[in-house]
């Protein structure tokens, strides 16, 4: 039997910095737009200057090597603004989700160490970041204009925070306007710092205990915006590539695929604020972007739109679907219904993300598949119990990855780098086989199993199955606790718009497509689900739902 290893294309890769990478963009492409915001256009010209100003700010505020600044901001001009400046004035982007609530937030601030962080004027997003600061005795606070670009939102009032507001404060953080960090500044000092320093502290992991930070190099980001490039198309793709960014910047798919590929590139980056159904569409009609990452819950709402309109995506050369696994019948349905094709890649934060992908130019894109590995990549799958032993082809075992883009371990946490490691490759907590051509199958998360009776039962096969009802718009399984097995199989759906199912009518339709014991042992019909902020189905909550229901029964 062949041993479970496939390795991607080669990539020779030159470990440089990101803002080596940027400079060289704007040096080629200075008068080609860089980003279109709501309409409004800002060159690579004019980007640079903005983040040579911006980092000269930054520099007078006291950012240097091994500075971590924290960047809460939504997709808007500022963020790859201050996320270039931090690093020209050598310091680590910390990326940071405005939709935090306080004690998040307070989690990131006090394990990244960061005293400085920026954020935007919408007021609620402003009152969360300023209150935690003060608590926490940061020390600046830089507010981005957008409020005013957006309807119906007000921008806050810019005025210090009132004592009353917090009992303690160590020391009241300086609140100042972009405006103010970049009034005066022109150039940055020139600083000193290697491909491997820590440019992003990404976190990751909330679903079980404190989110951790996977330490991103320069190395690692440019590596994984190298292999996109060649994966797309190398010297084919060119700098009149449009990336429609509707994904959030701060999440490590988004800020590989659309912000760093870009700018590798000198293409235009179309950024919105946030996910809005209608806003794609008018997008995609108006902007004809070319290449679109997102998430499946995005690709199945277009899907259901272009079922009812006409939705013209012939500009775009690849969507791309990542984050989260994209089941078959959401990609057939969308293919079906806007003619533009889907490929599925697969990544985690602590790769820069990506891993794996499929063919967008020449090669088989696999239904079911999460691809081939990435430029530079290999995969291998490793035994659960052993894990230093390598499976055969089509056995299922642990997926883990060797690359340029894997990151070199979490932030301050030794022991958990240690136990991410399995002889030198990234164990990436997910199950999953290669077949004999090297392609990758995901069957699911380590930690999402469902333990029925001594068997594994993997939710994604019954989540599968539940798409291939008409009515099924989503659906999620989870395990819940089962006197008789110890875990048994629930699952969660919501309905396309206008149909109607039972849960006896959706368990009857699942008897003859999976097992008795993957038949879940009840189907609850919800208005919607929980998501995460960058769209993908989330079980935390229910998890936790159906916990309390056990405890209070
Ligand atoms: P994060 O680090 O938050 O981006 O989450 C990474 C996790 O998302 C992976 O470990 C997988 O469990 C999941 N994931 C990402 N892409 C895929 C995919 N194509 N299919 C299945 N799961 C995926």
């Amino acid at each position: 039997m062949q041993i479970a290893e496939a390795r991607g294309v080669e990539l020779n890769f030159t470990p440089r910095l990101l803002t080596e990478m940027f400079a060289e963009t704007a040096s080629r492409f200075g008068a080609r737009p860089a980003i279109d915001f709501l309409g409004r256009i800002t060159t690579y010209g004019e980007l640079a200057g903005m983040i040579d100003r911006a980092a000269a700010g930054l520099q007078v505020l006291g950012v240097k090597p091994g500075s971590r600044v924290a960047l809460c901001l939504p997709n808007i001009t500022y963020y790859p603004v201050l996320f270039f400046a931090t690093l020209k004035a050598g310091g680590t982007v910390v990326n940071v989700n405005p939709l935090y609530v306080e004690r998040e937030l307070r989690h990131l601030l006090v394990d990244s160490g960061a005293d400085i962080i920026a954020t935007c004027d919408i007021p609620d997003i402003h009152a969360r970041v300023s209150h935690v600061a003060a608590e926490l005795g940061l020390r600046h606070v830089i507010t981005c204009p957008v409020a005013g670009a957006l309807p119906g939102v007000k921008s806050v009032a810019y005025r210090l925070l009132k004592r009353r507001d917090i009992a303690t404060i160590p020391a009241e953080p300086r609140q100042m306007r972009f405006a103010d960090l970049v009034a005066g500044a022109s150039a940055p000092q020139p600083v000193s710092v290697e491909p491997d320093a820590v440019a992003v502290l990404q976190y990751t992991g909330g679903t079980t205990g404190e989110p951790k930070a996977a330490m991103l190099s320069h190395a690692n980001l440019v590596a994984n915006a190298d292999a996109c490039y060649l994966h797309t198309g190398g010297a084919q793709r060119t700098e009149q590539d449009r990336v429609l960014g509707v994904l959030p910047l701060f999440h490590v798919f988004a800020l590989t695929t659309v912000l760093t590929n870009a700018v590798r590139n000198g293409a235009e980056m179309i950024l919105l604020p946030r996910f809005e159904l209608r806003q794609v569409l008018d997008t995609i009609k108006r902007r004809r972007p070319t290449f679109f990452p997102a998430v499946p819950t995005i690709f199945n709402a277009i899907a259901g739109a272009a079922a009812k309109e006409t939705v013209d995506m012939s500009s775009i050369h690849a969507c791309i679907s990542g984050g989260a696994p994209l089941p078959s019948e959401v990609r057939q349905a969308f293919e079906r219904a806007t003619g533009a094709k889907v490929v599925e890649g697969y990544g985690l934060s602590e790769s820069s993300p990506i891993i794996t992908c499929n063919p967008i130019i020449d090669g088989v894109n696999k239904t079911g598949s999460a691809g081939l590995p990435f430029p530079g990549t290999t995969i291998e799958i490793h035994d659960r119990d052993n894990p230093e032993r390598l499976l055969e082809v089509g056995q299922i075992g642990e997926i883990c990855a060797r690359g340029p883009q894997v990151m070199s371990g979490y932030w301050n946490r030794p022991d958990a780098t240690r136990e991410v490691f399995s002889n030198g490759a990234l164990r990436t907590g997910d199950v999953g086989y290669l077949d004999d051509e090297g392609y990758l199958f995901i069957v699911d998360r380590i930690k999402d199993v469902i333990i029925a009776g001594g068997y594994n039962v993997y939710p994604r096969v019954i989540e599968e199955a539940l798409y291939e009802h008409p009515a099924v718009a989503e659906a999620v399984v989870i395990g819940v606790d089962d006197p008789y097995r110890g875990q048994a199989p629930k699952a969660f759906v919501t309905l396309v718009a206008g149909e109607s199912a039972t849960p006896e009518a959706l368990r009857t339709f699942l008897s003859d497509k999976v097992s008795k014991i993957e038949l879940p042992r009840e189907i609850e019909i919800r208005e919607t689900l929980p998501k995460t902020l960058i769209g993908k189905l989330s079980k935390k909550e229910l998890v936790e739902e159906e916990r309390a229901k056990a405890a209070k029964s």
